[in-house]
């Protein structure tokens, strides 16, 4: 923990202004000003193309194409993405957000894919711990304020690992809901980088038959009616059918974290 945030955390009432982030690196760093003109380049010249392309096409250009290190980001609810990069983009970092939050098969994933792959796992940290974020701003957060909770320990901590790399990898589907329909499969973030999604086409049915026919590993939750797995205390399992996303954040007017948007 910084000096500075053990300090807030003394001189802190019982809850500080849950829009107003703890201080530590939350943001990405400004991309060479080469690189960003490059990318922006490439999604000019290849978003529409590969708006459609299967997921090996997409990986291959990546590796071909991306002017600087990639990551790939893994939620662990599968780990397609991790198969699908060591055969096809195998210089790639792996990226996956620890928010504190998460289930204990999911974090048991994560020590598997990082037994399994040879590529360097980076695990992406809160500012705060569980404990402090408690005391700093009430507890439940994740109850109270999903939104400010979701930004502290999930989208600042990815920004902030986002810095070294030109782009990254995502396992966006649109077939995830209405909010992804029209997803591209390359197009730049807010920094400049660019956000490539492989599995873009993908449906759920289709990723299934990829990790039993690859013998991947296997999140067992996906078995118990989580389609879609974040955060423990903000996922419940969905009825068949149901849109696979609609256990996340169930109750709440929140459908996405903010990764993607
Ligand atoms: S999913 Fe829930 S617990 Fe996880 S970061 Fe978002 S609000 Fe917090």
């Amino acid at each position: 923990m910084s000096f500075v945030t053990v300090n807030a955390l003394k001189n802190a009432g019982p809850t500080q202004d849950p829009e107003v982030s703890p201080e530590g690196p939350r943001t990405t760093a400004p991309l060479p000003e080469e690189v960003a003109h490059r990318n922006r380049e490439l999604v000019d010249k290849h978003a529409d193309e590969l708006y459609h392309a299967d997921a090996a096409t997409i990986l291959e250009w990546a590796a071909e194409h991306v002017p600087g290190r990639v990551a790939v980001t893994l939620s662990m609810e599968n780990t397609v993405l991790a198969e699908l990069a060591a055969r096809h983009l195998p210089q790639a970092d792996f990226l996956f957000l620890d928010t504190g939050y998460h289930f204990e098969e999911t974090l048991e994933v994560a020590r598997k894919v990082d037994e399994r792959y040879s590529q360097t796992l980076v695990t992406a940290l809160p500012i705060l711990t569980r404990a402090e974020q408690d005391s700093l701003y009430g507890k439940n957060l994740y109850r109270s304020n999903p939104t400010a909770c979701c930004r502290m320990r999930k989208v600042e901590p990815l920004a902030a690992s986002l810095s070294p790399y030109a782009g990254w990898i995502t396992g966006l589907r649109r077939s995830d809901g209405p909010t992804r329909a029209q997803a591209p499969a390359l197009s730049l973030d807010a920094t400049g980088r660019l956000k490539i999604s492989p599995i873009i086409t993908w449906s759920l049915e289709e990723t299934n038959r990829f990790i039993t026919d690859n013998n991947l590993i296997d999140h067992p939750l996906t078995h118990q009616g989580y389609p879609s797995i974040g955060c423990a205390t903000c996922t419940l399992p969905v009825a068949e059918g149901q849109d696979p996303r609609a256990g996340r954040w169930a109750g709440n007017a929140k459908t996405e974290c903010g990764l993607h948007s």
